[in-house]
């Protein structure tokens, strides 16, 4: 007997035929392809859900161990475009947009065609500008972040808003530079990450606490939230989505390297490369990428600035 991709999907009491035929017309953005973004959009492509796929970065050898959308064959290829060429052999059925792309303000309108967006980035900058768009749209989004044995995941439906729970702040809180990171947390964050996604997408409620788990000492823990009454974003103060806020360099966590955005590059002129992408070159010093990004390896800002002006003025 010949069987159906969806048959175990379409059984459950929770999902159904409908339910299901409601996920093969919704569009999920996923913005980083990393340990969660892929973990979470492997899930998606499986369970039948369209997808958006944001990534800043190229495929390095360290990140083998926990993004499981990539091999050793992909190393230097966009993340982006390495991922949709593996999803689209796990499910040709679904439509799959990738960026190449820094998420910010001016190109945040990529995101329209999504009915729900994931964070699956490491960074408070585009966490806030993601909220504010979704605010602005009336879209839900989720949150999710690991770091070393921990992760966590809360869920935005328009009841609070990620600028009510989280502070912005000046100190670099990334730490899996020093703290590293288990890949099995990766795993367990995007099936809760995805779970509470298809529930958004079916109607159902979602959990409105912030999840977090550490899955070496196996505890979970659900921590209230509550709406700010005093939250500025809540009551229509935008500052990331219309380019008042954000940084044009900032250090990318997971290694030692800054991202500078200037202007466009011609990346078919950097030789001694060595690995080239669609879009992108990589060199023992930096990543260059043609819409102007560059990605530079250096322990601080200064050196960061210093190599950036000595190839690209
Ligand atoms: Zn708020």
């Amino acid at each position: 007997m010949r069987r159906m991709r969806y048959e175990k999907q379409i059984l459950l009491k929770e999902i159904e035929k409908k339910g299901h035929e409601k996920l093969r017309k919704s569009t999920i953005a996923v913005i980083g392809i990393g340990a969660l973004g892929s973990n979470s959009a492997s899930l998606l492509a499986r369970a039948g859900i369209n997808l958006v796929l944001v990534d800043r970065d190229v495929v390095e050898l360290d990140n083998l161990q926990r993004q499981n959308l990539f091999s050793e064959n992909d190393i230097g290829k966009e993340k982006a475009l390495a991922a949709e060429e593996y999803l689209n052999k796990i499910n040709s059925e679904i439509n799959i947009d990738s960026y190449v792309a820094d998420l910010y303000y001016r190109n945040i309108n990529i995101l329209d065609k999504a009915d729900l967006i994931l964070d699956c980035t490491d960074n408070l900058e585009t966490r806030f500008l993601i909220n504010e768009y979704c605010l602005k749209n009336k879209k839900p989004w989720i949150y999710s972040g690991i770091l070393g044995t921990r992760g966590m995941m809360l869920s935005f439906n328009n009841e609070y808003c990620f600028n009510c729970i989280f502070k912005e702040t000046t100190e670099n809180l990334e730490t899996c530079d020093t703290i590293g990171v288990l890949n099995s947390v990766a795993s367990l964050i995007s099936s809760i990450q995805v779970t509470e996604a298809i529930k958004i997408l079916l109607n159902r409620n979602n959990t409105k606490e912030l999840i977090v788990v550490d899955v070496w000492s196996n505890e979970l823990k659900k921590i209230k939230v509550n709406k700010n009454k005093n939250c500025l974003t809540c009551k229509g103060n935008y500052y990331y989505s219309n380019g008042k806020k954000g940084a044009s360099i900032v250090k990318l966590c997971g290694r030692n390297a800054y991202q500078i955005k200037g202007k466009r590059i011609d990346i078919d002129r950097i030789k001694n490369f060595l690995y080239k992408g669609r879009y992108s070159v990589t060199t023992r010093d930096f990543i260059a990428f043609n819409d102007g990004r560059v990605i530079l390896k250096a322990d601080s800002e200064g050196k960061a600035k210093i190599i950036y002006h000595r190839y690209f003025g």
